[in-house]
């Protein structure tokens, strides 16, 4: 699976899954491109890469039109080219119907979670086109299991369109040699978490899955890296649960 000479942008690679995808990316001989809005961690992240290979970071927030086109034409002018889109970064929040906040950060989590896939699709697919390469989104198991949802709607639409959305870019996308894919991660244990102040039960929940563990971020990364290489060259428009079994239950 080497990605010797390919170029991946990984959005929201400063932590998390992100950061694990970028690693490696680099480890397997692709040139990095880490966009994340803190550019802090996306140095962090860079710092790691650069043992590999070429590194380049753009400071970019994912929900903006103007930030994004600077990220791929930032891309484009430093590696020529880009093959391997990863639409990663994301925020949660708790909120539900009955507490009355769901509008509080509605257009936020919308924003950064599913426009920007949209967005940085949109923007990357004539360079992706040209190299025949693929993109990989990062969706949840929170896309179908309504039980889990309930506490994180917005959320959770999010994820759903974000599954929807890889099927119909997929579509489009196959004649012109593009394949589109997404992972639904169950528990992992990750920053957005500790962002949302949702972190406290999560050895709970990671428990409750029938293999009694939560994944790594790397595990996540594996998956990614395996539907970005020429090994899933058969595979578009597919959603992957990497969940422990949650989705079984
Ligand atoms: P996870 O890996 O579970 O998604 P993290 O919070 O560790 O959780 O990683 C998400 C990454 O996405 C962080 O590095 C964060 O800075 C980044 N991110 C969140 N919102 C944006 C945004 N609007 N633009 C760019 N990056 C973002």
């Amino acid at each position: 699976m080497s990605f010797k000479n390919k170029v991946a942008l990984i959005t929201g690679s400063g932590s998390g899954m992100g950061e694990a995808t970028a690693i490696l990316f680099a480890k397997e001989g692709a040139n990095v491109v880490i966009v994340d809005w803190n550019e802090e961690a996306a140095n962090k992240t860079a710092e790691q890469c650069k043992k590999f290979g070429r590194v380049l970071v753009v400071k970019t927030d994912v929900s903006i039109d103007e930030e994004v086109k600077n990220a791929i034409d930032k891309t484009i002018k430093e590696f020529g080219k880009l093959d391997v889109l990863v639409n990663n970064a994301g925020i949660t929040r708790e909120h539900n119907l009955l507490s009355g906040n769901i509008m509080e950060s509605c257009d936020l989590v919308l924003a950064v979670n599913l426009r920007s896939v949209i967005l940085m699709t949109s923007i990357a697919t004539p360079h992706l086109i040209k190299t025949k390469g693929c993109i990989v989104n990062m969706s949840s198991i929170f896309s179908s299991m309504t039980n889990l949802a309930v506490r994180f709607p917005v959320y959770a639409v999010t994820k759903a369109g974000v599954d929807c959305f890889t099927r119909v870019s997929a579509l489009e996308l196959a004649p012109k040699g593009v394949r589109v894919n997404a992972v639904n991660p169950g528990p992992v244990y990750t920053n957005i978490l500790v962002n949302a102040g949702i972190d406290g039960n999560f050895d709970d929940y990671a428990k409750a899955t029938p293999i009694n563990r939560s994944s790594d971020p790397e595990e996540i990364a594996n998956l990614i890296l395996y539907l970005a290489s020429d090994k899933a060259r058969s595979i578009t428009g597919s959603t992957y649960p990497i969940d422990c079994g949650m989705s079984l239950m």
